[in-house]
């Protein structure tokens, strides 16, 4: 067969594929996976080719030109976007559109070349030539579209049959930049808030600069600074003459991980050996699930199990949380697996992505390291997918196509005969209840040798507090545990979790929380009118005045931020050098390495954040972890409330006592009997799972139940209420003819994030225990169900839903 027709995947959101008709010239080119660049419209696009076919094409505009000699993108990587484009419904050009490299869907440009301006048949083409002809003989198509108001690329099409024009396209820029060039670097590191503000006062576009600098890795060209970011050269001249920051000429960097060190691996523990030896024993297309406790070695145990494979030449691809708080993972993958290894990090230039991409795709790179999309890396003959860290949120991507790593990493291994690992000490309850199909390798203490370090629970109800803290919960048991660590000269690390809602109504006399009966979910307190609200089910209560546990009255909480807790560590341990690290002092993604890397060299006494500072560090210096609101995420109203509490405190309890001094751990609460914080406290994941898991059973919750969370917003509140119950109405009507009893709705209600970005949010909730009948209605629902086409109302619909938020 001659392919004369292609169905093309554009990065728009309609679900349909287009079909385009392949001139003669490129039928070699145009095969499944090739990139093409297609009229749309008035535009040129980029589109993936997802199947050939011999039609009759006569009718259908045709594809421009194919960029590259071979596909671009392998089979196996087409199946798993098609898998995901059903499993998620989400259209196939935007499951693709997060595959491949933003700068591969750049605007290739379609230029075209005078060759011999009487080869040209008369009529519009004509005027096509004179064009050309004014333009001095070369033009893009898109300017010749321009100046003739109408579209030319049939006519230049029959122009480039006729001899009369070369066609060939522009790919977007990628080549290096400059060999030398003006580079600013922070002299000062400024890692608080409060030493920013002392440092600029007034001077705000200063400030601006230096955290941008910051936020780009404590060094940025002066040409970016001033053409991509608009800072005056008077603005960089000031942060020069305060002495934040200093202008070196410098020769351009191409690969930013070549300067981490790399360390050299140790020698197995037998415990590793065995789970090393387990994850070697996998059949094609399985996983394993490697649940070891905090500073078991699991890395070493990721490493050695795919060194074989590397060392005969396939492939394996490495997936971590946030790569920016995983610089020692990095280096620790590097120092085993060296000159192989292809970092893919957000921080990286376009230019530097489809460096990475290509080295990878060519085989010229064989390992992969990357967040949440190098589960796409186009790595040749796949062996492994390791997944560290699986419980990790950050796997979900928040945006279309709403996927979760874990699960492509699944999917992908069985496409490819790979094998993956799933690693964690606090696995997800959706990997733990696997166990019973998935063998699982246990990493029980620590390399080491070196204990868990001892929790202590501080009942915050009854517990004495330093009076002048005023609003930061911060009790005698933690001051002096602070204190004393400074003064044995030990690092401190502080947990403020800041995402906690005002919303929720607790008893301060006993800790009691109101709850749904329905649901199990808190609920929220709403104002006008004055009522609790379940913001699952909508189910609506009076606000009572005692709690009917113990009678005392009942309380709203207060939430404290990190802002109110750094004036407070700045009063009271004055000496000490403290950085903070939360969204407000890592806006890019470079900042958190300089931080970490301050904590490792020893210049931060205490470091104080967000979950940031949760996340597998490994620092020895550390001997104290005070957790300042335990509290916080355990009252949202969210099914994995509690299961994201146990993990954050047993994976902070987890950065304590690493080194030869110990450590122990000391978390502040109103609800010390909680089984969520009993069980962190005696780093016990599997009594927790056990209880969570019973919990879930009823009301039914994942991992149980699968579910679908059908977000439907707007800007104008009645109208996405009135959308939201029309949305629910239309899916039982559907759910009654083609799945009754199969597929549950729930609500609609007000989402509990109410509002966000000016748009406000209800959601609906399909729940089924019938995962392949809930993943056939949403996508059907997906294109069909009212307001999913274009409109002032969006309905969004999505998957295994990390929070009901
Ligand atoms: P996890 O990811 O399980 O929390 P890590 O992989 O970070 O643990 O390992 C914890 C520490 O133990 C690291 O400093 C690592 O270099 C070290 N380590 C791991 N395996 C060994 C071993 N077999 N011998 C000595 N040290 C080891
Ligand atoms: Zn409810």
């Amino acid at each position: 067969m001659i392919p004369t027709t292609c169905s093309v995947a554009l990065p728009l959101p309609s679900s349909q594929p287009y079909t385009y008709a392949i001139p003669q010239g490129l039928a070699d080119r145009v095969g499944r996976g090739a990139r093409v660049v297609v009229p749309v419209r008035s535009r040129e696009m980029v589109g993936l080719v997802l199947d050939v076919g011999d039609e009759p094409s006569a009718e259908l505009k045709p594809v421009l030109l194919a960029p590259d000699p071979r596909p671009l993108v392998s089979d196996a990587l087409l199946e798993l976007a098609e898998w995901m484009s059903r499993y998620y419904a989400a259209p196939i050009g935007l499951v693709l559109k997060v595959m491949l490299p933003a700068a591969l869907w750049g605007a290739s440009r379609l230029v075209a070349e005078l060759r011999d301006a009487g080869a040209a048949p008369g009529g519009a083409s004509r005027e096509v030539i004179q064009a050309l002809e004014r333009a001095g003989g070369r033009a893009t198509a898109k300017s010749l579209g321009r100046r003739l108001k109408r579209p030319v690329w049939g006519a230049l099409q029959r122009l480039a049959r006729a001899g009369a024009v070369t066609l060939e396209t522009e790919p977007p820029d990628l080549g290096p930049a400059a060999r030398t060039e003006r580079v600013l670097k922070l002299a000062r590191f400024l890692p608080t808030l409060l030493e920013r503000e002392q440092t600029f006062g007034r001077a705000a576009r200063q400030r601006a600069a230096y955290e941008a600098v910051d936020a780009l890795g404590g060094e940025a060209t002066v040409r970016h600074l001033k053409d991509g970011l608009g800072f005056s050269p008077a603005v960089l001249k000031g942060l020069v003459e305060r002495g934040v920051a200093r202008v070196e000429e410098r020769e351009q960097l191409r690969d930013p991980f070549a300067d981490l060190t790399a360390e050299p691996p140790a020698e197995p523990t037998p415990k590793q050996r065995e789970a090393i030896a387990a994850v070697r024993a996998l059949a094609p297309g399985n996983a394993l699930t490697l649940f070891g406790v905090t500073g078991s070695g699991k890395t070493l145990v990721y490493l050695e199990a795919l060194r074989p494979d590397v060392e005969a030449g396939r492939g394996v691809i490495v997936l971590v949380p946030e790569i920016a708080l995983t610089p020692q993972t990095i280096a620790r993958v590097r120092g085993v697996f060296g000159d192989t290894v292809a970092v893919l990090h957000s921080g990286l230039s376009d230019g530097e992505r489809v460096d990475a991409w290509r080295a990878l795709a060519a085989g010229r790179r064989r390992v992969a390291v990357g967040a949440r999309s190098a589960v796409f890396a186009p790595v040749r003959d796949l062996a492994a997918v390791i997944v560290d860290e699986e419980h990790d949120p950050s796997y979900k991507q928040g945006e279309l196509p709403r996927y979760h790593a874990r699960d492509a990493a699944l999917r992908r291994v069985r496409i490819e005969g790979a094998r993956a690992v799933l690693g964690s000490a606090t696995p997800s309850l959706e990997t733990w209840a696997a166990r019973e199909r998935r063998p699982v390798a246990a990493l029980p203490a620590r390399v080491t040798q070196q204990p868990l370090p001892p929790v202590h629970l501080i009942d915050m109800r009854t517990e004495p507090r330093v009076p002048e803290a005023r609003a930061v919960p911060w009790s005698r048991a933690l001051d002096d545990a602070v204190g004393s660590a400074l003064a044995g000269g030990d690092q401190v690390l502080l947990l403020l979790n800041r995402r906690g809602f005002a919303h929720f109504l607790q008893c301060h006399g006993c800790g009691h929380v109101w709850e749904c009966s329905s649901c199990s979910i808190s609920l929220t307190v709403h104002r006008t009118p004055p009522r609790l609200r379940c913001h699952y089910c909508d189910h609506q209560e009076a606000i009572p005045d005692t709690c009917p546990e113990c009678g005392a009255a009942a309380h709203r909480d207060r939430g404290v931020g990190t802002q109110l807790l750094e004036r407070w560590l700045a009063e009271r341990f004055a000496d000490a050098r403290l950085a903070r690290m939360d969204a407000d002092t890592t806006s890019g993604k470079w900042s958190h390495q300089r931080i970490l890397d301050a904590v490792a060299q020893r210049e931060v006494d205490v470091l104080f954040g967000t979950q940031m500072i949760a996340k597998g560090l490994d620092f020895p210096g550390v001997t104290l972890v005070g957790v300042v609101d335990g509290d916080t995420g355990l009252h949202l109203p969210d099914f994995r409330a509690a299961e994201r509490t146990f993990q954050l405190l047993a994976q902070v309890a987890g950065r304590a006592g690493r080194g030869p001094r110990g450590g122990r751990v000391l978390v502040q609460t109103h609800t010390p009997q909680h089984y969520a914080m009993t069980a962190a406290a005696r780093h016990d994941f599997e009594a927790f799972a056990e209880r969570e898991l019973a919990i879930r059973q009823s009301p039914p919750y994942p991992p149980h139940v699968g579910l679908v969370n059908v977000i439907v917003s707007g800007v104008q509140e009645q109208g996405v209420a009135r959308a939201a119950v029309e949305v629910a109405q239309w899916l039982r009507g559907l759910i009654g003819v083609r799945a009754e009893g199969r597929v549950e709705v729930v609500g609609p209600a007000p989402a509990p994030l109410a509002r966000i970005k000016g748009r406000w949010r209800w959601h609906l909730v399909l729940r089924a225990e019938d995962r392949a009948w809930l993943g056939r209605i949403a996508h059907f629902a997906a294109r069909r169900a009212p307001h999913t086409s274009r409109g002032p109302i969006r309905v969004v619909f999505d998957r295994d839903p990390l929070s009901l938020l």
